[in-house]
């Protein structure tokens, strides 16, 4: 063990310059460019391995070569290395097994757990550190805790808090273990919970110190998980991919305030890059659904899941395999619009079959990418990629209703919200506002789904029932498999 912290001591330049800020340097480079990496579908899979990496040296340089400067001017390393070592096996090896085991589907779940995870462990930094804070200022004769330290442990506390309860309820109602709960005095609730904690944030920093009073950092942290609670409750439907991405973003800020205070720059970068990548996120989603950020903050939005619409005696057309087949293998324009049930049904492999053998006949066939098709952003853009779609054959929303009028069939796979014309007809509707994609300009639509079931956003949709759209009903996977085959069979 000696000959180890000697070698440890024996690479540092300087107390202050050591090799562990050149692998924060290091990691922070890592991060920007794994992040750069993931803005394409081809290089995402490496980008997430850099940023790993990037991570990992932080994580272990930090165990190695971390000091901190005592009261006599020695510097002393980090202790406990075993327990330490030992917790990060055991979360490394739960992260990994649930990455592993989780379906497709459930994603969004996961992200938004170890989003709050990433919320907790910022609020708990901050709890530990508070009493610290507070003692040192009491010994020196502090009047208040006006300081950048307390600035960060404050909002680290109370921005962590929030997003680990917020997290956590998101969770439960992607999960479907949590309802929505809906009243309109939330909206006043949430505003007024939020001011509080402001203020009360404001208060403690007024306060004169006094060692062991630890009573108003509890206070905050309870307010803080209220308040993530409340704020995520109301909202629901076709909303939450919002939330879990305004929730991401709080997580990075809450990440970097620890980072100011620990004067770690590896922790600051990836909590600044996370926080502002998410509140992008944020804004562009805000942007597709038509949602403005300031209700998202107020939680003061969020679908119906009251069923609107009317079916009444409306009927649906259906079209059987072989016409449908007919009509894909004459076309000259098809477009693929996928939604969340090519991914409960993994047909994306069999899209691409389709799309092959379409082309090998003199079809041109592209994909019409909602932003929020699917369960979380970006979904069906994985889905495709894995499935080996070229990127290039993906057509954004406004592209691809751009180009509608000249499609000669639209075969819809399992979406239903992001293809509801209530969007644009209905100010009723939940849904109203929400850029959709047009299909129903297309010459023919064919819709993929099980049943007349209802979508995420639980309201009752025109386009099945208008005249250019036929319905081929049963499991995407199954249907695209047979009607592959009849169209081999033409
Ligand atoms: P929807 O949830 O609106 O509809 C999916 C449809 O797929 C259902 O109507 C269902 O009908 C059908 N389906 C389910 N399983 C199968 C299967 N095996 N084979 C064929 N069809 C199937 O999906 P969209 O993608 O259109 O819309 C996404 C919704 O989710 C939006 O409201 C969006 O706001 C919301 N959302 C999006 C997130 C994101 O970040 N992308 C995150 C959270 C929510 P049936 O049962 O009849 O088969």
């Amino acid at each position: 063990m000696e000959t180890i912290s000697n070698l440890i001591k024996n690479i540092e330049f300087s107390p202050y310059l050591s090799i562990l800020e050149m692998v924060y340097i290091l990691a922070s480079v890592l991060f920007i460019l794994g992040l750069k990496k993931l803005s394409h579908p081809d290089t995402a899979r490496s980008g997430n391995l850099w940023a790993a990496v990037g991570m990992g040296l932080a994580i272990l340089f930090t165990i190695l070569f971390h000091k901190t400067r005592m009261e006599d001017g020695s510097y002393q390393g980090i202790h406990n290395i075993g327990w330490i070592l030992a917790a990060l096996i055991i979360g490394s090896m739960v992260g990994w097994f649930a990455a592993r085991r989780v379906k497709m589907t459930a994603m969004p779940q996961m992200v938004s757990l170890f989003n709050g995870m990433g919320g907790a462990c910022a609020a708990l930094i901050s709890l530990m550190e508070f009493p610290k804070m507070q003692h040192e200022l009491a010994l020196e004769g502090a009047s208040n805790m006006l300081t950048g330290e307390s600035i960060a442990i404050l909002l680290g506390l109370m921005i962590g808090g929030v997003s680990f309860a917020g997290s956590m309820i998101a969770f439960g109602k992607l999960d479907e273990r949590i309802g929505d709960f809906k009243h309109p005095v939330l909206r006043f609730i949430n505003l007024v919970f939020l001011f509080l904690l402001f203020a009360f944030v404001i208060f403690i920093m007024f306060k004169t110190p006094v060692a062991g009073e630890n009573w108003m950092i509890y206070c905050l942290a309870a307010m803080a998980l209220i308040y993530g609670v409340t704020f995520v409750m109301p909202i629901g439907g076709a909303d939450m991919p919002v939330v879990i991405s305004l929730l991401n973003s709080f997580t990075g800020v809450a990440a970097a305030m620890g980072g100011f205070l620990y004067s770690n720059q590896a922790m600051l970068t990836g909590g600044i890059l996370v926080g502002s990548s998410g509140t992008i996120l944020t804004i562009l989603m805000c942007k597709a659904m038509n949602r403005s950020l300031l209700n998202v903050i107020i939680g003061a939005f969020g679908g119906s899941s009251a069923a609107i619409g009317q079916e009444g005696d409306k009927t649906v057309k259906e079209i059987s395999l072989s016409d449908a087949a007919v009509l894909l293998n004459y076309s000259q324009k098809v477009l693929v619009v996928p939604g969340y049930g090519l991914a409960v049904a993994q047909a994306q492999h069999l899209c691409h079959e389709l799309e092959n053998l379409l082309e090998s006949r003199g079809v041109e066939l592209k994909y019409g990418i909602h932003p929020v098709a699917g369960r979380m952003p970006g979904h069906m853009n994985v889905l495709l990629a894995e499935a080996d779609v070229a990127y290039e054959k993906l057509q954004e929303m406004e592209d691809a209703n751009n180009d509608m009028n000249n499609i000669d069939v639209v075969i819809v796979v399992g979406a239903n919200d992001v293809v509801n014309p209530a969007a644009m007809e209905d100010p009723s509707s939940p849904i109203y506002g929400m850029p959709v994609i047009e299909v129903w300009k297309a010459k023919n639509t064919i819709v993929m789904k099980r049943s007349m079931a209802k979508g995420y956003a639980a309201i009752a949709n025109n386009l099945f029932f208008m005249p250019k759209t036929r319905m081929l009903f049963g499991d995407a996977k199954a249907t695209l498999q047979q009607l592959i085959s009849e169209i081999k069979n033409l």
